[in-house]
């Protein structure tokens, strides 16, 4: 069901992100163009307003100041945003035939003789060929431009008035006459293009966008970039807006038809139109403002958000289905405990119940006054001693096969030395066995020591050569070799008790280290036996760090081996001779 649910889950994740991506997308171009528009208004009201308010009447024209002018002026200067774009404002004209050029001057309020400025001066010769058109009869030329100079807004002077009384304005004589409006281009580049930018194309929580402004006319002239890796390409660009659409007049450059805009891109009709009724010429625009997306492209920025909402989506998948799995296997862990535990007491009931019974009924018996034979009631006495020190060793060992389960046998670990822990084990199962036993020891000398506990390694160690008495030849032979070896670079000490016993028939081989198992043989013959001694040995010997091992074959024998690490300390201990050192017994 998980394993339907969880990929299912994936591709719906992964067709979501996509989803999510793309609506993103659209989200950001929106946005980006939005903004552009927006950065393309600002500008151009800025623009347009101080053009509006700066452009010269008839009468002031005349007069050379006008109390209507100033207060245009006054309300211009106290209520612009940026009143520092304009430069200078000039008033060209003409006095006796020839051009007359004043300069406004902010403190007296009134157009001022002035020399004239390197930037009109070299436009003088067009305004003299204007006069002298004039002068022939002709209209001034609306569409005067000073092309190339960004800096420069001019206006013809104005040739009609508004009469209020009037529903429409009115026409005067002709004048001849120019409003020249000089920018600031240096406080637009460094001051008000910046102020901009960063309103529109930086958001402190959001995505930031570089931002460059170039000449329409000519890509290369670089009028602003917020940083220097801004693009110049138009292609490269996510948004272009053309602004700052005052010409003043004059054929433009050829204007470019919708079509070939990119859309949401501004072909939008600058403030001028409006200024210049009639005039059926599309407007176009001195600079085009490209954005891009700080990433290099919203393409770029999108893709990276994916690959990251996909990580994090994915990772979040990934770790529900690891505590799936972790769960699924602990439970089963779980269960299998329960079920072992089960099984263990199941045996332990089943193992004392033969014993008890037996004594059960021999005492039974026994008070009864059934047996009145001295020697009965002595052989009576020998099996309920014999029973109940079964039963001992049976309790004995459930107590010890418990305690390594709860990781109790093995808590003391100090450094062992293992000829003396075979010693005393060999003690520990000689009495019980009898005697003509033939024990047939090889020790290696300069064995390292190990880390452990010295009773439970004991233990193990007396339970392999118990089971060799009981299971092994009628010989009682005993082999003990102990080496030591190198296994994957580490020190080991190995252990290899050996008998010459009829040796376990491979069917029974896997089972004989599960707890409460006794082979056919065993159970045949009745040796005495809980079936939990190789169970123990081998949780002793793993939670030493080693491993148990045996090799039999029927007919044969066998031998078990116990592989234990050596201490660290056995830097310190001179090698083994190699004449000692045996191959390891195979498992099977
Ligand atoms: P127990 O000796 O109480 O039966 P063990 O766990 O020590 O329990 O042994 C499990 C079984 O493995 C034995 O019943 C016996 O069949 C077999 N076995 C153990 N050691 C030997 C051996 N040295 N030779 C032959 N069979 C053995």
């Amino acid at each position: 069901m998980l394993l339907v649910l969880l990929p299912t889950l994936a591709v719906l994740q992964y067709r979501w992100v996509g989803q999510v991506s793309a609506a993103e997308r659209d989200r950001m171009q929106r946005n980006v163009r939005i903004a552009a528009a927006q950065f393309h208004d600002e500008f151009d009201l800025e623009i347009a307003r101080a053009f509006l308010a700066l452009q010269v009447g008839p009468f002031t024209a005349r007069e050379g100041s006008s109390d209507r002018y100033s207060e245009t002026y006054d309300t211009w200067v106290n209520t612009a945003p940026h009143p520092q774009i304009v430069a200078n404002t000039y008033l060209i004209d003409s006095e006796q035939g020839r051009l007359r050029l004043r300069r406004w001057d902010p403190a007296t309020h009134e157009f001022t003789m002035a020399p004239w400025p390197g930037i009109l001066e070299r436009w003088r010769p067009q305004l003299d060929q204007e006069l002298a058109s004039f002068n022939a009869g002709q209209l001034p030329d609306r569409r005067l431009a000073f092309r190339g100079e960004d800096s420069l807004l001019v206006a013809p002077l104005r040739s009609f008035v508004v009469n209020p009384a009037a529903s429409t304005p009115q026409t005067v004589t002709p004048l001849f006459g120019f409003s020249v409006i000089e920018l600031d281009l240096q406080f637009i580049r460094q001051q008000l293009l910046p102020e901009i930018a960063e309103r529109h194309f930086t958001h402190p929580d959001g995505d930031m966008y570089r931002v460059a402004v170039i000449a329409t006319d000519d890509p290369h002239e670089v009028i602003y970039r917020s940083v220097p890796e801004a693009t110049l390409d138009m292609a490269r660009a996510d948004a272009t807006e053309q602004f700052f659409g005052f010409r003043g007049g004059g054929p433009g450059p050829p204007f470019r038809p919708r079509s070939d805009r990119r859309p949401g891109t501004g072909d939008r009709r600058g403030p001028d139109t409006d200024l210049r009724p009639g005039d059926q010429r599309r407007p176009d625009f001195r600079w085009t403002l490209l954005v891009q997306h700080q990433s290099g492209s919203l393409e770029a920025a999108v893709a990276g958000a994916r690959r990251r909402n996909l990580a994090i989506s994915f990772g979040i998948l990934l770790l529900l289905t690891v505590s799936i799995v972790l769960l699924a296997a602990s439970s089963r862990r779980a269960q299998r405990l329960a079920q072992q535990q089960i099984e263990f007491v199941a045996g332990i009931s089943h193992e004392l119940r033969t014993p008890i019974t037996v004594i059960r009924s021999a005492a039974e018996n026994l008070s009864h006054g059934v047996i009145g034979n001295v020697d009965r009631v002595k052989r009576y006495g020998v099996t309920i001693e014999t029973q109940a020190r079964r039963l001992g060793e049976m309790v004995e060992r459930v107590l010890q096969y418990a305690g390594i389960e709860s990781g109790r046998a093995v808590a003391a670990r100090s450094l062992l030395d293992v000829e003396e822990i075979i010693e005393s084990a060999i003690e520990g199962a000689t009495p019980v066995a009898g005697s003509g036993i033939v024990l047939e020891r090889h020790v290696a000398s300069a064995l390292p020591p190990v880390v452990g506990d010295s009773a439970a390694l004991r233990s193990a160690i007396q339970n392999l050569v118990a089971n060799a008495l009981k299971y092994g030849g009628s010989d009682r032979w005993v082999g003990i070799r102990v080496t030591q070896e190198r296994e994957r670079r580490h020190s080991v000490v190995r252990i290899t008790i050996s008998d010459h016993g009829p040796g376990i028939p491979a069917s029974e081989l896997p089972h004989i280290f599960e707890p409460f198992y006794r082979g056919a043989d065993a159970v045949n013959r009745q040796v005495e036996g809980s079936g939990l001694g190789l169970s123990l040995v081998q949780r002793i010997v793993v939670a030493h760090g080693g491993r148990v091992t045996v090799s039999s074959r029927p007919g044969s024998g066998s031998a078990f081996t116990i592989t234990l690490p050596a201490a660290a300390a056995e830097a310190r201990v001179p090698a083994v001779p190699g004449d000692l050192r045996t191959p390891a017994p195979t498992h099977q």
